[in-house]
């Protein structure tokens, strides 16, 4: 008997927009009726559930953001009643408030279907073991993984984040063939095999890896340490289910969505109209079925862009490219969220500093991050005291922000450049070759 893939039966595209637009009368109403917060948007927009009739109508619904989500906290958005809410996941937020996302049964249900659909167009089957290296708890990644690989009948390792001799073990033992990861711990796994020289001791084969941009050298340098695994980008976000909305194709040079759960739409950040077909703007997103707390045009930040035209790989489902990055300037740095803002916060609160800095980002020979600070002293001040004030701010941000800076350069005041629009603060060029 063929394995089950988990896709919807359609044949055409057609049928694949009359499902959609089914969708979108469907949450608009679902909203409307569920939630005084929609309820109050849909109202000052002047659009009414009856309203919606074809799937351009979705132009003229009002947006939804990460503000929506924190001011309604601590169940923003909350569309059902409680007694319907089976589950809560949660994403940390920038000022203390997280973001709690409620879910009905139907809803773990439906996320759990299409992550099984992810793992299958990344060839898993019940032969394989997979290792599930992501943070478990309050987070979606573990509870995605986990169940998503149950559903497609392959075995379950949850080994959960870190524990890198456990990792080992575990590949080395339980014969491992799938590892899921952020690309960071792939390549960090994939040094820790070819150092204790395990490769021809495991079966590794495939690497699926999301919550992190990463580089085609990167993906390359993880894929020849591991004697030739295949990597899958998957993608995903808190709002929106959890992971698995996504995923690159055994083809790849792509990621198909899901489009028979939410619309895709890309947009300008700044006029927040459409770009053409292959031209990169911000991912905005509508649910289709989403019970607890549905989406309606929810900016997630996302920078990527629609791939027109048909795969290789013969699926239906659309398909976008790998996540480019964030409108915003939160960036990771191994591993680790960094907002801005938290770090104008520690040169604000050392005495001969001024405002202006700037991050850089890079990587070295072996892939390893580097963070560069360049940051001005207060007016007036000489370079008399630079090396203490360098390692004053070293060992604030290794304590407040639990990363250690490479090197902290003290440059005189006025140096770096002014800006009356947002000053660019943060230079990343760890990604310097192209991304899909
Ligand atoms: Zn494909």
């Amino acid at each position: 008997m063929p394995l089950e893939t988990f896709m919807p039966d359609f044949r055409t595209e057609a049928e694949l927009k009359d499902h959609q637009l089914t969708g979108l009368k469907w949450t608009v109403n679902h909203a409307y009726n569920g939630s005084t917060v929609y309820r109050r948007k849909l109202d000052d927009a002047g659009i009414k559930p009856d309203d919606i009739r074809s799937p351009e109508d979705i132009r003229n619904l009002p947006f939804t953001t990460a503000d929506d989500l924190r001011e309604g906290y601590p169940f923003p958005l909350r569309s059902v009643p409680f007694e319907k809410i089976v589950r809560i996941h949660s994403s940390s937020g920038t000022t203390g408030k997280r973001k709690n996302i409620c879910y009905t049964q139907k809803d773990v249900d439906d996320w759990v279907h299409f992550f099984a659909r992810a793992y299958r167009m990344a060839g898993v089957t019940p032969e394989d073991r997979v290792q599930i290296a992501v943070g478990y708890g309050v987070w979606t990644a573990g509870m995605g993984f986990q169940l998503g690989c149950e559903k497609a009948g392959a075995m379950a390792l949850p080994v959960g984040p870190g524990n890198v001799e456990m990792q080992c073990q575990f590949l080395e033992d339980l014969g491992s063939t799938v590892l899921c990861c952020t690309a960071s711990m792939g390549l960090l796994m994939a040094e820790e095999v070819r150092r204790r020289g395990l490769i021809d001791k495991i079966r590794l084969k495939k690497i699926i890896y999301g919550s992190e941009r990463s580089s085609a050298s990167m993906r390359k340098k993880i894929s020849e340490l591991l004697g030739g695994a295949e990597l899958f980008d998957i993608t995903g976000l808190t709002e929106l289910y959890g992971p698995g909305v996504g995923i690159e194709c055994p083809d790849h040079d792509c990621i198909h969505y899901w489009a028979d759960y939410y619309i895709l739409e890309i947009l300008d950040p700044d006029t927040l109209k459409p770009v053409p077909d292959g031209e990169w703007g911000e991912m905005v997103v509508t649910t289709l079925k989403k019970e607890a707390v549905p989406l309606i045009r929810y900016r997630t930040r996302d920078i990527t862009r629609i791939l027109p035209g048909p795969c290789t790989c013969g699926t239906l489902m659309p398909r976008h490219s790998r996540i480019l990055g964030r409108t915003d300037d939160m960036f990771k740095f191994r591993a680790v969220v960094i907002y801005p803002s938290s770090i104008d916060a520690i040169l604000s609160q050392t005495p001969g500093m001024g405002s202006e800095y700037q991050i850089h980002l890079s990587r070295d020979e072996s892939e390893r991050g580097l963070m560069r600070l360049v940051a001005e002293r207060s007016e007036g001040m000489g370079a008399d005291n630079d090396e203490a004030l360098s390692k004053e701010i070293i060992r604030k941000i290794k304590k407040k922000i639990l990363v250690t800076p490479t090197t902290v350069e003290i440059v005189p005041y006025g140096t770096l450049p002014r800006s009356e629009r947002k000053s660019k603060r943060v230079f990343d060029n760890r990604i310097q070759d192209s991304i899909l």
